[in-house]
């Protein structure tokens, strides 16, 4: 845990969240600012920057599968949705705790900007 992440204190119930998920290594809420009808983002419990420092396989395969179950728990599984990890600066992550972005509920364009 770092003390001083954003969304390490959203794991810890510092700040307030909307919580889609809780799992035990990962949780899941709304995006504070939506690019979409359905954005939430999925994360691990455990501090990891960014992909880049990911090294659990089990892990990082769970936020694609918990992002596939709140697609159907939000309706969006048929019509199709976008999982979306942003790493470093030319991705614009902006937070640096690792999280997968699962955008749907409209047309979404590709390829993204
Ligand atoms: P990224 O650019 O991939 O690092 O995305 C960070 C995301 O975190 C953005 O979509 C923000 O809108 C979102 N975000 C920032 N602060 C919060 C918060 N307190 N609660 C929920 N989402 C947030
Ligand atoms: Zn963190």
């Amino acid at each position: 845990m770092a003390d001083d992440c954003l969304f390490c204190k959203i794991v810890r119930r510092e700040i307030p969240a909307k919580l889609v998920y809780e799992g035990d290594d990962c949780i899941a809420f709304r995006d504070i600012d939506p690019k979409a009808p359905v954005h939430v983002l999925v994360i691990p419990r455990a501090h990891v920057p960014s992909l880049n420092e990911a090294s659990d396989p089990s892990l990082v395969g769970r936020l694609s599968l918990v992002a596939a179950e709140i697609a159907r728990q939000e309706g969006i599984a048929e019509t199709g949705y976008r999982t979306v990890v942003n790493t470093n600066r030319d991705a614009g992550q902006a937070v640096f705790h690792l999280h997968l972005h699962l955008l749907g509920g409209r047309s979404l364009a590709w390829p993204p900007g």
